[in-house]
């Protein structure tokens, strides 16, 4: 059996550089740019509905700005501090997830170790996912980190939304915002994900997954997996429609409505 064939699609083709990254040009450039100039802020926002890239454009720019070998701002994911962010076990680069770790203690915890400088890598960065769900204590315990960030220390903040985010913490921070993916780009992902592993399926078929996943391009790929296991020779509309809980006539009287 393959490698691709045991590991989810989504995980399989998670982009690693800038340059793979799906759409969000407004976000990758000047990100991008502040890889290449060395100048960027210690404290990034990254907002926008689920599944449009905020996580993995995050750890692309804590892996670019550490790489010890980095081409025109994208990390070589071959250098040796890469290659331990990729495995995770970079000690320097830690994700947070927000919503089981959203107290004071937990927050604390993390700006008394964030004075130490970083074991291996240049910056150390925190990633914290779901930002908004920090309690208001754990809100106030950040800010002071960031008025005073230690020059080693880089927090990148993800949130889907971004209103719950106290305006003194937003006001230090640089603020990025993510936009749906069109129907457009991620027929096309789908399309090259879906030539790559042999899985042959039909453009209505895409077209209907792009339509049921609302610019989520997470949520695209993963119901691309899905109809793997269908087994069919070709996967057609009706059997993406079926696999999603949807009954074909009704969605495309809906779709038709709603166009
Ligand atoms: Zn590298």
């Amino acid at each position: 059996m393959a490698e691709s064939d045991n590991l989810a699609l989504y995980r399989l083709w998670r982009p690693q550089t800038f340059s793979e990254m799906v759409a969000q040009e407004q976000v990758v450039f000047p990100l991008r740019q502040s890889v290449i100039t060395g100048k960027f802020s210690h404290a990034l926002l990254l907002s926008g509905t689920r599944g449009t890239g905020k996580t993995s454009l995050a750890k692309i720019f804590a892996k670019a700005i550490n790489c010890l070998d980095p081409h025109e701002g994208d990390p070589c994911n071959a250098c040796e501090i890469c290659l331990a962010a990729n495995d995770g076990s970079l000690m320097d680069i830690n994700e947070i997830d927000a919503a089981s770790h959203n107290s004071v203690d937990h927050i604390r915890r993390l700006t008394e170790e964030i004075i130490f400088t970083p074991v291996r890598a240049k910056y150390k960065v925190y990633i914290i996912d779901e930002v908004h769900m920090l309690s208001q204590g754990a809100f106030n315990a950040l800010l002071k980190t960031l008025e005073e960030p230690p020059s080693h220390a880089v927090f990148i903040m993800a949130t889907t939304e971004p209103h719950r985010i106290p305006a003194t913490i937003i006001s230090r921070s640089q603020h990025f915002q993510f936009r749906r993916i069109s129907q457009e780009e991620m027929v096309k992902r789908m399309r090259e994900i879906a030539s790559s592993i042999d899985l042959a399926i039909e453009d209505e078929a895409l077209e209907v997954i792009a339509l049921l996943s609302g610019g989520a391009l997470r949520d695209a790929i993963s119901l691309l997996d899905q109809t793997r296991q269908a087994g069919a020779e070709v996967i057609s509309r009706d059997q993406v429609l079926q696999l999603a809980g949807r009954v074909p006539d009704q969605f495309l009287s809906e779709t038709a409505q709603a166009m």
